[in-house]
Parts: C-alpha cells; structure tokens; sequence
C-alpha cells in the first residue's frame, strides 16, 4: 500500500535533477563568504524579495530567531498572532536567545489587524517592556494556511512605521500566499523590513531557508549565524537545490487545487470543512463533533495509509505538496471515508 503523507509539505524528497545539482554543485568555504552556489543563491532569494541582501539559514526557526535578534534588544517585547509559529513551534527561542517576549494576540492575522496591533503597542511606562517589531505571517500555519491580503499588510507597515518600529514576515511559505493572491512574493515582502521564507516546504528543496532584509540588517544576521552555530562551510551542496526551487514556485497552484479538491470531499462526506475556506496548500479537519477522538482518527487513518497532522484542538491537517498526485488525493478521501466507517 502506497503511503499517502499529508502531514506536512516539509516531507518532500528531493527529484533526481535536484539530486543531480547537488552532486555537481560548485562550492567554497561559505563561512569565507567563497560558496559560489550560496552566494548565487542568496542574491537570487535577495532579489525574488525585493531586498538588498539576503543569508542562507539552516531552517525556518533560524531565519526567524535571527531577526529577532537583529531587531531587538532583551526585555522588549514582540506582537505577533496567537497562532503564530514563533510562538508555537519554536521552542521557546525568542525567550531564550534574545531575552524578549511575544505578545500574542488572538484574531491579528484577521480584519482588525491594525486596530489590534495599535491596541498592543506600549505606552512608554517605567513598568512596560518597549515595544520594538510587530511579527506577521503569510501564509498562516495554523490558520489553515490562510493568506493576508496586500493591502492589510501595507496598512499594518504603515502603523508601524508612525511608531518607529520594525516589522518582521515570517514568510516560510510566501510564494503560496504570493499565488493566491495574484502578485509577487516581493509585493508582500515590500511591506517588511526583514523576511523569512522557506525552500524546504512546497518548493520541495530537502533544507533551508532564506532570511532577506536590508545590507547591514543581514550582516549582522550572518553574524548570529555563527553564533548560533549555522555557519556551514561547503553548504553549495544544499544551496544548489535551494536554487532549482527557487526557480519554479509556480507548480505551488497544483497544490492550492489539491487541497480544494479534498476539502470538496471531506465536504461531500458531511464534514463541516468548506472547500471555500481553503485559500493555499492546507485543509483543516476540525473533529470536535465527531464521535471518535482526533487521535483514534490519526491512528486509524495512519493504518489505512494516509498520514495527516494535528494542529489545533480537535483539527487534523491535511497539507498538499509535491509529492502527492490529484490521483493521491483521490485515494486519500476513500480512505478516510472507510476511516470514518470503522470509527463510527
Ligand atoms: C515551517 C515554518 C517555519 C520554520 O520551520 P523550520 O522547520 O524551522 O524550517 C517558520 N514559520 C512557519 C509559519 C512555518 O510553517
């Protein structure tokens, strides 16, 4: 049986041709500034944002702390969404590496992203930490992947520019968002002074991500780089990949489609998922009033062969990537229709 993963479009396995560049990759000592791969790369990932200048990171969460630590100093605090990934799944690291503290505020991703983002900046008291970046995401993770329109986010850059303040996109997936909303990524990115994307998800390269932002904004990135222990030497290797899927993010639409069609099904099988609701790679499966626990359906589901994630309480998440076919998704839904025939 033919195991059909949705738990995450990180999954993705490298094609042959991706194995191939990595193979014949041309390297140097990239701590050296001398990997001639990354160094393309980064000014490829540079001028797809828009920005001066960009760092090949490790990871996602590297990107973002990075930023982090470039835009603030210990004890300011940090307004993001209560959704947001630096929050959830990060470890904790904007405590730990730059001593400050997020903000979380539910619905900021939504309509009322202005008003709430003025309602959450501090006055200036002896008792408040100094408010310094505003943290958005685009697409929204545990959102189902839901996009923020351009011009909320213009509008949201605009505040935060009155204050004085920076504002930070956690764009590990900004080419769906880019798709799904008919421009490009660097016409989301222009309402960001610094930018995190990642070439490990949909774009399907095996690692790495890209923080973007102005020159002396990444030098001093490069810097927190090797401090945190990312300077990696011949990293060409990986960079060639970065840079075949840096080239196409077109083929993301099949996944946007994909995803449609199985929140279609899970609709036609009387969920309450709404195919309409379904704006980039993710499904959400919310649970709550079925008569089984998510966790049976997982471990049910994961018996018939499809895998799928947990996100928030009573959801299951469905992600479309590459390395799944329409056909696949077809498959998925009987399997989850027979899923729910044995549960219920
Ligand atoms: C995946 C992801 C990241 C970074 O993840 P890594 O696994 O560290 O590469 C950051 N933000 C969002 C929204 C993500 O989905």
């Amino acid at each position: 049986m033919k195991i059909i993963d949705l738990r995450s479009d990180t999954v993705t396995k490298p094609t042959p041709e991706m194995r191939r560049a990595m193979a014949e990759a041309e390297v140097g000592d990239d701590v050296y500034g001398e990997d001639p791969t990354v160094n393309r790369l980064e000014a490829l990932a540079a001028e797809k944002m828009g920005k001066e200048a960009a760092l090949f990171v490790p990871s996602g969460s590297m990107g973002n702390q990075l930023a982090l630590m470039v835009h603030c100093q210990r004890s300011e605090e940090v307004v993001c969404d209560s959704e947001s990934h630096i929050f959830h799944y990060e470890m904790a690291a904007a405590a730990v590496l730059s001593g400050v503290q997020l903000y979380t505020v539910p619905g900021l991703h939504g309509g009322e992203a202005e008003e709430l983002i003025a309602a959450h900046i501090r006055r200036s008291s002896p008792h408040l930490p100094v408010t310094r970046l505003v943290c958005l995401e685009n697409t929204l993770n545990r959102g189902g992947g839901s996009v923020m329109p351009r011009e909320r986010m213009a509008g949201v850059y605009r505040l935060v520019k009155e204050h004085g303040l920076a504002l930070h996109l956690d764009g590990a997936r900004i080419f769906n968002a880019a798709l799904a909303l008919g421009c490009e990524a660097a016409d989301l990115a222009c309402h960001a002074d610094s930018v995190m994307f990642c070439l490990s998800k949909g774009l399907g390269a095996p690692v790495g991500s890209l923080l973007a932002g102005e020159r002396g904004f990444i030098e001093k990135a490069r810097r927190y780089r090797k401090l945190l222990g990312g300077g990696m030497r011949q990293a060409g290797v990986l960079a060639a990949a970065g840079l075949l899927a840096l080239a196409n993010t077109e083929h993301l639409a099949e996944d946007h489609d994909k995803a449609r069609v199985l929140a279609a099904g899970l609709a036609a099988m009387g969920f309450a998922t709404d195919p309409g609701q379904v704006e980039t790679n993710m499904v959400m499966l919310d649970l709550g009033q079925a008569p089984f626990t998510t966790e049976d359906f997982l471990a049910q589901l994961a018996k018939e062969g499809v895998l799928a994630g947990s996100g928030r309480r009573h959801v299951v998440r469905f992600v479309t990537h590459l390395d799944v076919s329409m056909a696949d998704i077809g498959e998925a839904l009987s399997r989850i229709k027979k899923t729910v025939d044995i549960l219920s």
